[in-house]
């Protein structure tokens, strides 16, 4: 079963997006805050993370650099959600080490759309290569991959 960590403090969104990933067949496992995402990421190591910008304790962005910084938890991709539409907030999201980026509310269909391809793009370059080995091999590809910042 492919296992999403959704790390979401609005408890209406949580449920919400809970519900219909699990209608979907993925198995769900919920963070409140920035902080415990982080520690969830690394006890569940999830195929993928749906991770809430603005976040208690710890925001998204902290939370995710901490994800990405870690060669345990590093090739996991986080799509981050924000509510922030702001000319810039995408950037912002990727330098952090975001892999994709959507905006809430959440269209649950495009939302799906990225997940599935950021599962597809997780495949290919496998567990064991790092973001800046795979980003080389990928050099030619029009994609969200080509525009985010290597993790340094
Ligand atoms: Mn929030």
């Amino acid at each position: 079963m492919v296992k999403i960590l959704l790390v979401e403090d609005n408890e209406m969104n949580r449920d919400m997006l809970k519900r219909r990933l699990f209608r979907k067949g993925y198995e769900v496992f919920i963070a409140v805050d920035g902080a415990e995402g982080v520690a969830l990421a690394r006890s569940t190591m999830p195929d993928l993370i749906l991770m809430d910008m603005s976040l208690p304790v710890m925001d998204g962005w902290e939370a995710t650099r901490q994800i990405k910084a870690d060669p345990k938890t590093k090739a996991i991709p986080v799509i981050a959600l924000t509510a922030h539409a702001m000319a810039g907030d995408r950037e912002k999201c990727l330098a952090a080490g975001c892999n994709d980026y959507d905006t809430k509310p959440v269209e649950f269909p495009r939302l799906l759309e990225k997940i599935e391809s950021c599962l597809t793009q997780k495949e290919a370059w496998g567990n064991t290569k790092s973001h800046a080995e795979f980003l080389q091999t990928k050099t030619h590809q029009k994609s969200v991959w080509d525009t985010r910042t290597p993790p340094s």
